[in-house]
């Protein structure tokens, strides 16, 4: 828990959230400022900022909570698809510092792009590249 997050102050019912999904674990809500709409946030109860620090049984316990809300999500918004992401870290683009999985219901006709839009110069890697970074990655 922590004191000035906004997420924190939503798992201890001070800010009213829409609320989808409850466990002893895992919380999740509407995004109060939707892509579209049933955009659905999923959440640790306890205070953790990013992905990588979430001890591994957390880590399980919010993504089973991702993949059951999945198909509720595309459901009832009646969704073709939904985008999963995760903004990990502020140069990432995450602005609460709680972890959280944005379940985003998605159409053909939404305007919206996929992952690989994210990032328009891309570096342009050679064998050797993916071989040094692959190493690291393994920790070799
Ligand atoms: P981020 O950019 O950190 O990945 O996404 C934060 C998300 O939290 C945004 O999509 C934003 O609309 C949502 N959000 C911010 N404050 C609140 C809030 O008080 N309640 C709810 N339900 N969503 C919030
Ligand atoms: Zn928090």
């Amino acid at each position: 828990m922590s004191d000035d997050c906004i997420f924190c102050s939503i798992v201890d019912g001070d800010i009213p959230s829409y609320t989808v999904y409850e466990d002893d674990e895992v919380m999740a809500f509407l995004d109060a400022n939707p892509l579209a709409r049933g955009h659905t946030l999923v959440i640790p109860k306890a205070h953790h900022e990013r992905v990588n620090d979430l001890p591994a049984d957390r880590s399980t316990a919010l993504f089973d909570a991702v993949h059951d809300l999945t198909g509720r999500v595309e459901a009832a918004a009646d969704a073709a698809a939904t985008t999963i992401a995760v903004n990990n870290g502020t140069a990432a683009g995450q602005e609460v510092p709680h972890v959280h999985v944005h379940i985003v219901p998605r159409s053909e006709a939404d305007g919206g792009r996929p992952i690989h839009a994210l990032i328009e110069d891309r570096p342009d890697v050679d064998d050797d590249e993916l071989d040094d970074v692959a190493a690291a990655i393994r920790g070799d």
